[in-house]
């Protein structure tokens, strides 16, 4: 290719860029609270996390909807039936498909061929799906959108970050043990570095019940998630029990906290909804134009 025609494909790249950025940003602004649920380590129960919250936010009135972010491990569709099905577009954009509990969900797991696909896909890719999806999706009026990240503080994070420049809050997912607070504490750092209001951490498996004498056993430990509330001065918003139904639920495509409403694990989840909608009065604003539900 010519210079020229080099520097004027160049150029045509910058302005699709810029064309999503813009339409991206006026899509969003009809969502009241945008909230990123990360953690800088995989296996957590970021997910799960992120599904429950949605769901639990969901039951208590409020329009919900989840992007999951996590283009090469997506588990958001299936954690709310919705695995095996496809997004399809409508006039005004993408449709983002309705989960169990009224969520609304959209992730790259709805766009691929069949289970098997993987995404084999380097930085740039990623942002520019990233970047695409947000522009042609028709969310609706929300007063909620989680998005839930890909572990770690790599592309996806930061093009949210970027490309989402009101975002009301962070919430950061934990585990007990001493190496999970380690990495998660890189999170930390980065949503204080890009100016992200942290909410809180979610101290994620923090025990386990036992059904027989009530005894609580701390498996992976205890006092690893109010040790990085002190060395980083965020809170700790919830601490959910380990409940071996969990993937159970998931299975059968049905959130816990709609599944087991009257368990530990879920009324953890339903107060962790109550401290998020808290926090946020406390510190963050909504974002522009407001929703339907709005408290
Ligand atoms: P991440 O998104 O951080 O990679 P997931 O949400 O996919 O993690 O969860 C990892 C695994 O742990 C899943 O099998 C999930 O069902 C399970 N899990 C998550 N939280 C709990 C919990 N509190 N009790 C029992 N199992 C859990």
């Amino acid at each position: 290719m010519s210079s020229a025609k080099e520097r004027e494909a160049k150029i045509q790249a910058l302005r699709q860029v810029r064309e999503q950025e813009e339409e991206a940003r006026k899509r969003l602004s009809q969502i009241k609270y945008k909230l990123v649920i990360l953690s800088g380590k995989g296996g957590v129960g970021k997910s799960f996390v992120t599904a429950n919250l949605a769901a639990a936010l969901a039951a208590k009135g409020f329009q919900v909807g989840v992007l999951d972010a996590d283009v090469h491990g997506p588990s958001i569709p299936k954690m709310f039936g919705l695995h095996g099905q496809a997004i399809y577009a409508g006039p005004g954009g993408l449709l983002p498909l309705v989960g169990v509990g009224g969520v609304r969900v959209v992730s790259a797991d709805l766009m691929l061929p069949d289970e098997e696909t993987a995404l084999i896909w380097r930085g740039p890719m990623k942002t520019g799906f990233i970047r695409e999806v947000l522009s042609m999706v028709a969310w609706g009026p929300l007063d909620f959108l989680l998005v839930d990240l890909p572990p770690g503080t790599g592309d996806e994070p930061l093009t949210i970050a970027q490309l989402i420049k009101d975002l009301s809050g962070a919430i950061v997912v934990t585990t007990p043990n001493d190496l999970t607070r380690i990495v998660v504490k890189k999170a930390i750092t980065f949503c204080k570095q890009l100016k992200v209001p942290l909410l809180g951490v979610v101290n994620n498996m923090s025990h386990f019940t036992c059904p027989v004498c009530g005894t609580k056993h701390y498996i992976f430990g205890q006092g690893g998630a109010t040790r990085l509330a002190e060395e980083t001065g965020v809170r700790v918003l919830a601490e959910i029990p380990i409940d071996p139904r969990i993937g159970e639920s998931v299975d059968n495509g049905v959130p816990f906290v709609l599944a087991y409403p009257d368990t530990e694990t879920a009324k953890s989840l339903m107060s962790l909804a109550d401290k998020v909608l808290e926090a946020l009065k406390a510190e963050a604003k909504p974002s522009q134009e407001g929703s339907s539900n709005s408290q």
